[in-house]
This record gives C-alpha cells, sequence and structure tokens, in this order.
C-alpha cells in the first residue's frame, strides 16, 4: 500500500509517516478500517487503482483513502473503508445539518424546488401514477409533502431517516416514517409500494445490493425505484478524477457508479432499467474546484476556496448549476444519473 501511495501523488514520505495536505487539520485522528478486496456490486476482485484523497470537507480523519475501480462492471468502490466503529466520527453529529437548509440562502433553497420539480415531472412520465410511496433520507419530508399533496393519503406515504428530530415531526404530522436505514426495517409491508425514491443514498450504503434488493421486496409488482447518485462518467468527475472530484466525498462515499455499473446492479437484484436522466449537481462543482483550490500542494489558496463555498459562494454555484443545466440540454451526462427501474409483473 505505500508503493500505491507514492505512486498517486500525496501521500507517505518515510515509514508512518503522512503528509497531510497543506492546511489539513493536524489533530484529525487515525481512524481504524476494514477492508473491502470485492467489488460491491459484482462481486469480481479483478480491479485497478482510480483515485486516492482525504476528508476535504470535514477533516474529520487523517487517513488517505483509495478508490478501486471493478474491471467486470465499472463500479468504483472504496478500499479500505471507515470500520463500522468509526461511522459516529466520519458523520459526527452537524453532518446532517451541514447537508441541509440551515446553510443554504433563500435563492439556493427556491431554485433547488424548481430543479426538484423539473426532475420529478421527468422521470413520472415513466412510471404508473402512484398510490403510495417511500423516500429513502426523506429529511424534513419536501418528496413527502409532494405525493400528499397530489392526493395520495398520509398513511400510505413511508420515510426513512437517521434524524430523530425529522422522524418525530414527520410522524407528528400522520406520514409513516421510521429512524431506520433500509438494512434494518421491518415496517414496511412486502409489494406495498408503489414508488420508492432514494437520492444520494446509495453511495453511502456498506452493501447497496442487499439494499436494492431489499426495497425491491418492498415494491408493488410493476411498481419503481428511483435512485440518484453521482455520475462518474461526467465532465467534472473526469476533470478532477485524480482525486479532488466532490462526487468521491471522501470517505463516506463507499461505491460510485456510471450508467453501466448502475444498470448491473439493479439487473442483479431483479429490476429492469426503464430509463436513466442526468441532474445537475451543483455540490459536485463547487466542491471540486474548493478542494482544488485550498489543498493542492503547489499554490494552496484557501481564500478562493472560499468562493467554492456558501454564503460567499451564491454566485459560483449559480453559474455551475447554470452551466449543468445548459450542458443537459445538449445531452451532455453531467454530474448526477438517475436510474428508473421497475419490479416485473408476474
Ligand atoms: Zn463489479
Amino acid at each position: 500500500m505505500t508503493t500505491l501511495a507514492a505512486e498517486h501523488g500525496v501521500g507517505r514520505s518515510g515509514i508512518g509517516e503522512v503528509l497531510l495536505p497543506p492546511g489539513f487539520n493536524a489533530r484529525a485522528p487515525q481512524i481504524s478500517i476494514e477492508h473491502v478486496p470485492s467489488c460491491p456490486v459484482c462481486r469480481s476482485a479483478s480491479r485497478t487503482h482510480f483515485a486516492s484523497g482525504y476528508d476535504y470537507e470535514l477533516q474529520t480523519c487523517r487517513n488517505e483513502w483509495n478508490f478501486w475501480q471493478c474491471c467486470e462492471c465499472s463500479a468504483v468502490w472504496l478500499d479500505p473503508r471507515p470500520a463500522a466503529a468509526e461511522l459516529a466520527v466520519i458523520y459526527p453529529s452537524t453532518y446532517y445539518a451541514y447537508n441541509r437548509s440551515n446553510k443554504t440562502s433563500l435563492v439556493a433553497r427556491k431554485g433547488k424546488e424548481l430543479l426538484d420539480r423539473i426532475k420529478f415531472s421527468g422521470f413520472l412520465k415513466q412510471t404508473r401514477v402512484p398510490s403510495s410511496f417511500l423516500d429513502i433520507g426523506c429529511g424534513d419530508g419536501r418528496y413527502l409533502d409532494l405525493f400528499a399533496r397530489r392526493g395520495i393519503p398520509k398513511d400510505r406515504i413511508y420515510g426513512l431517516d437517521l434524524s430523530e428530530e425529522h422522524v418525530r415531526q414527520l410522524r407528528d404530522r400522520g406520514y409513516k416514517v421510521y429512524q431506520r436505514r433500509v438494512e434494518d426495517c421491518t415496517d414496511i409491508p412486502a409489494a406495498s409500494i408503489d414508488l420508492a425514491t432514494m437520492f444520494h443514498v446509495i453511495e453511502h450504503v456498506a452493501e447497496p445490493a442487499r439494499v436494492v434488493r431489499r426495497i425491491a421486496g418492498w415494491l408493488s409488482p410493476g411498481g419503481a425505484l428511483v435512485v440518484e447518485t453521482p455520475n462518474l462518467d461526467s465532465w467534472d468527475a473526469r476533470l478532477f478524477k485524480k482525486g479532488w472530484w466532490g462526487g468521491y466525498h471522501i470517505p463516506r462515499h463507499w461505491t460510485l457508479f456510471d450508467a453501466n455499473s448502475l444498470r448491473c446492479l439493479f439487473e442483479e437484484c431483479g429490476l429492469n432499467v426503464r430509463y436513466f436522466a442526468y441532474q445537475t449537481g451543483h455540490a459536485s462543482w463547487m466542491n471540486s474546484f474548493h478542494h482544488a483550490a485550498k489543498y493542492n500542494s503547489r499554490l494552496p489558496s484557501p481564500r478562493l476556496a472560499d468562493w467554492f463555498e456558501l454564503p460567499k459562494g451564491l454566485p459560483m454555484l449559480i453559474a455551475c448549476t447554470g452551466f449543468d443545466i445548459l450542458r443537459r440540454a445538449f445531452g451532455a451526462r453531467t454530474s448526477a444519473i438517475l436510474i428508473v427501474a421497475q419490479k416485473p409483473k408476474p
């Protein structure tokens, strides 16, 4: 592993001595790891080195991490990854708030709502009109509200989320929401869900095939699962491939996909792929530029990096989103990929 790190840029110098990127928290702990020798999608052990980097976003740990690409299905996975006992370190209590509304401005929130409306109207053309709905990682419940407004009774609207506060509030509002991971959830009846959505969750889980199989069991015959995840086959992923790419979200993203590996995953789990779409991913561009500006060893520029973080970075956020919308209009594969898959009818 020492040789590998040396081959791929910033890494170890001498025995046991780690050269952290400039400006990185020198007191961040070295955390324990577990090895993942085979592809989490197709189980192949044939792989090539893909990228390496650090926890550039939150600096929760000092480990250097490596991504590998499967030679069979093109999925990319983190090996080693943080041990299960370290999850509280890499997901600090501020993590969920960090990802949500209190850090974003009104303009950014309104823009996101508009993009969500376009996204939903796009994939809903590919599915039948649902009479039950499940959102995995439902947060404050904005998608649950969307389907309640469309007329689905609240006792047929389900959500899973890890935030105790969100779950309590949504249950008080009449939704069937549980504080569970997909893997541990036994509260959703088999074959009861017409439409399930899971946005930016699959890349975080340890066993993506187990998760998709479990959701497939909850779908009614002909029901659809819609998943969105960072797109490895995008310009930003290629431009920042070596390690700065925001989509890596090191070390919290454990499996990354392109259309090919997503198709492989869904078909292995018995679902029929109906449709792919490409979504804008402002966070991906913003984080990529931010990490490259702040942590590059030649000319680290923390002041420049500030322009790619909110609130200062709002003009760049609008520019990056506009650029992705324009590119998508011309058929480009943008920063996030969305897949719609259907459970076969008997
Ligand atoms: Zn594979």
